[in-house]
């Protein structure tokens, strides 16, 4: 019998108002993992209520005491860490190698990051005027609604409640409608731990419905999003009416250039790793190489060779290193490109198709594709195709890869792969992108900050820069003088 899932709003785990319910389909043979609870406004209405109830006490609680909750919710995350790992790989395809070694193993190790990181947030202190004592005070945003995506379903989910938690707001929290199911367990741990009921609340259902209800509503006080770019973009209209801010984690499409100078088998490496992990499902993959000439045929044919090797199959056994797309739409959008590339003139230079085994044919399987291309406006090296297939392009100068790179609406990261690091790290400068690596591409870690330029969104997730997208630094002047200051003394006094 599929487990029963429950959203969790005020506290208590419970059904939707309605009573309705969505199947979550495990992507890799197409069978039912769990019936999750389909939510609708209604059920918006009630958890913003919860979470503007729990608003005052919970932003009056002590720093420390809110951050000892944050550290007995990661313990029981690391008991049940046996539990969540298949679960993760059930309900979206990510390989156990990646839920077991990543995603679960994340989610206490953030919550502990930030645990320690928030009981050291400060406001500034202003030297502003003498007879004055200026300085700011960090208060929390107040309800916020946090809107995540299937990719990396926990990870994304904790990166956000985590900090929105710290610093004291509530918050409002709609996991992705196909993979919702370890953020309900999550939903479960926070009862056990005792974070007081209302301070999270957890809805599920589709964007549309469940998501905009959230957005719209007057008793939230932002948003953090991540997820598509025209999404995040609706978002936006929908919160701008009220000027509501939106911090936007978006798509990507990202460059690896690759100079004569760099270190081939380094560079095939990590384009494989990058290009192919998660099966390209990563909003910081590289999706477009710029090699230069004098390396290009080196680099292609070990490329080619390296992700040739990609183990894909089922999620589940340890071997796998790449399963299925999270859902069969994500197949048919992947199959539209490579049709498209091939008519636009592309080299198909490996894969193209789906897995020739009758093991997989239920599944959401795309193989590792690599297209040669010649044209940089083509849709496959301005389209975010979220799967394994990528294009790589000969270039004659590094120049002539740093504008091909930026010629993108999206800015979310790019790599140099060089073995002349002054060469590589002024190149990075030119480039417009939220993160930019040398001989390096998806290093992604709690310490280091995250987040995009362009239409990849603007805000910052991770580091000690995630505690400013929920907080706000409120201004307060003590005028110590026995008058005001003002410009009309002489006259008025
Ligand atoms: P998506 O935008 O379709 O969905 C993300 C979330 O938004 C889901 O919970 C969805 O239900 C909700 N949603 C959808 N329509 C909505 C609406 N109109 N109003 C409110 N909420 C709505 O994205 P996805 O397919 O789940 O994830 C893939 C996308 O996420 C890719 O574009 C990827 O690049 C991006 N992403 C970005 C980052 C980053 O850090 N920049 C990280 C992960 C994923």
């Amino acid at each position: 019998m599929a487990y029963e899932y429950k959203i969790l709003i005020d506290g208590k785990l419970t059904e939707s108002l309605r009573g309705e319910t969505m199947e979550v389909i495990n992507p890799a043979n197409g069978t039912r993992v769990a019936l999750v609870p389909k939510c609708g406004p209604e059920d918006v209405d009630l958890a913003v209520a919860a979470a503007q109830r729990a608003r005052a006490a919970w932003r009056n609680t002590y720093v420390g005491e809110r951050s000892e909750l944050l550290m007995r919710l990661a313990a029981i995350l690391r008991a049940h860490e046996a539990e969540l790992v298949p679960l993760e790989t059930a309900q979206y395809g990510g390989p156990i190698s990646k839920t077991s070694k990543f995603d679960i193993p994340f989610a206490p190790a953030e919550f502990e990051f930030i645990a320690g990181l928030g009981r050291g947030l400060t406001g500034l202190t202003i030297s502003a005027d003498p007879t004055a004592r200026v300085m700011t005070f960090r208060e929390p945003c107040g309800v916020v609604g946090l809107i995540t995506p299937w990719n990396f379903p926990l990870v994304t989910a904790v990166s956000k409640l985590a900090p929105a938690l710290i610093t004291g707001n509530t918050v409002v929290l709609k996991p992705a409608s196909c993979a919702p199911l370890t953020v309900l367990k999550l939903g479960e741990y926070i009862v056990e731990a005792g974070i007081p009921a209302g301070v999270v609340n957890i809805v599920t259902g589709p964007g549309p419905s469940v998501g905009e209800a959230i957005v719209k509503h007057p008793g939230v006080d932002k948003i953090n999003f991540t997820g598509d770019s025209g999404v995040g973009k609706r978002i936006m209209s929908l919160a701008a009416p009220r000027v509501m801010p939106v911090a936007s984690e978006l798509g990507g499409k990202n460059a690896m250039i690759v100079l004569d100078d760099a270190n081939l088998d380094a560079a095939a490496e990590g384009a494989t790793y990058a290009a192919f992990f998660n099966s390209g499902q990563n909003c910081g993959s590289p999706s477009r190489f710029y090699v230069q000439e004098g390396i290009y045929d080196a680099f292609v044919e070990r490329f080619v060779k390296s992700a040739s090797k990609i183990v894909v199959g089922d999620p589940m056994d340890p071997k796998t290193m790449m399963g299925p797309l999270a859902y069969k739409a994500c197949r048919d959008t992947a199959e539209r490109f490579i049709a498209g590339a091939k008519a636009a003139g592309a080299k198909v230079l490996l894969g193209g198709d789906r897995p020739l085994s009758p093991d997989m044919a239920k599944g959401a399987f795309v193989m590792p594709t690599i297209f040669e291309v010649y044209d940089n406006r083509m849709e496959l090296m301005q389209e975010e195709i979220f799967a394994p297939v990528v294009g790589v392009m000969k270039i004659k100068t590094p120049e002539e890869a740093v504008a091909l790179a930026n010629d993108s609406r999206y800015g979310l990261c790019a790599s140099v792969w060089s073995s002349d690091y002054r060469k590589a790290m002024l190149l990075t400068e030119e480039l417009k992108v939220g993160t930019a690596w040398v001989n390096q591409h998806l290093a992604i870690v709690s310490e280091t900050p995250w987040g995009g330029q362009k239409e990849s969104g603007w805000t910052k997730e991770n580091s000690v820069l995630v505690l400013e997208e929920y907080t706000y630094h409120k201004h307060l002047w003590v005028n110590m003088a026995e008058t005001p200051n003002t410009f009309w003394k002489e006259y008025i006094s």
